[in-house]
């Protein structure tokens, strides 16, 4: 069954996970995700660097683990900015013959000093190619707080749009932690007519210094509520980590209550978070299966 039909079912719960650059960091992964597979993500999507097609085999050889090994949908994720429609094609190549046939396309973040190679300058561009190569379930990225290089909101939906349109049927969200911000961009899909499955992009903090990082390159805001978390306990790490997963667990049961299509958990390559977020929501989602099923 392609990805995208499996929201008409239910509501998807998924994971990404980061490949570590060394051998050791792979089977630590490989233990993580096999312990990550009682929690039964619906997929598992794996991030690649924008100027890392060099580390692409890291990408495809947890991706093959996942989707062969653990029998579960794998995702590669794509980034176009520095890629050549060569290179691109060889790894569509690759992942066609490890029976990957989901990708999240993406433009990538411009790195310092380097040249993009002007053959897949938005994610758009990325979703035609995908879409002409054939064979792919095609996801794309969005953003309820607006991408931090959009002019306006309005751009920021037109162009989302154009991605749309290009061949994306499903959408992820970057992180947020504040629900208001995901639901006033889900009505401003609805104005513009974008109807593919959103999931929401949940990353349960158990790190003051990462988090602050992550908000500042990516514009995200840090509401007032989660800020005294993290002044409160950031020198504490177990009260952190009940804190932020305790706040993950949250937005979660408002999102999932509220009809979201799916959560994607930014894992961080840590199993044991997601496990307890599972075991807080999971007949939530056992709910929102059954509803589906009544319904249709
Ligand atoms: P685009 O959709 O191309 O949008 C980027 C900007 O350009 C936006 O402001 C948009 O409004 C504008 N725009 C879009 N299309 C056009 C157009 N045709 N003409 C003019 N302007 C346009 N990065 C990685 O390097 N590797 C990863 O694995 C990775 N995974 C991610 C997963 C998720 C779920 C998310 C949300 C982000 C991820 N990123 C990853 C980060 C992502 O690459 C950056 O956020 C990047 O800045 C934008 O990527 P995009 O695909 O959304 O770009």
């Amino acid at each position: 069954m392609a990805l995208t039909d499996l929201f008409e079912k239910k509501t998807v719960f998924s994971l990404e996970v980061f490949p570590p650059h060394t051998q050791v960091g792979i089977e630590n992964l490989s233990k993580t995700l096999v312990d990550l597979k009682q929690i039964k993500p619906d997929f598992i999507s794996v991030t690649l660097g924008a100027g890392g097609m060099a580390k692409s085999e890291d990408t495809i050889k947890v991706a093959d683990f996942i989707q062969n090994d653990l029998q579960i949908p794998a995702v590669a994720h794509v980034p176009g900015l520095y890629q050549s429609k060569a290179k691109v094609t060889r790894l569509l190549d690759d992942l066609v013959a490890h029976d990957v046939k989901n990708v999240l396309v993406l433009r990538g973040d411009a790195i310092e000093g380097e040249i993009p190679v002007g053959e897949f300058n938005h994610a758009n561009d990325l979703a035609t190619f995908i879409k002409e190569y054939g064979a792919f379930d095609i996801a794309g990225a969005c953003y309820p707080q607006v991408h931090l290089e959009s002019a306006s909101t309005v751009d920021d939906i037109r162009y989302l749009k154009k991605k749309v349109d290009a061949g994306v049927t499903h959408l992820i969200t970057q992180l947020f932690f504040d629900n208001t911000h995901f639901y006033n961009f889900k009505e401003r899909l609805e104005l513009a007519d974008i109807q593919v499955p959103v999931e929401a992009g949940i990353m349960p903090c158990t790190n003051k210094k990462q988090i602050e990082r992550i908000a500042q390159v990516s514009g995200i805001e840090i509401p007032k509520k989660f800020a005294s978390i993290l002044s409160r306990y950031e020198n504490k790490p177990e009260a952190m980590r009940d804190a932020g997963i305790a706040f993950a667990v949250d937005q979660i049961v408002d999102l999932v209550s509220s009809g979201v299509d799916g959560i994607h958990l930014y894992t961080m390559n840590n199993a044991e978070n997601a496990k307890r977020i599972w075991a807080a929501t999971h007949s939530l989602f056992e709910d929102a299966a059954t509803e589906k099923l009544i319904a249709h």
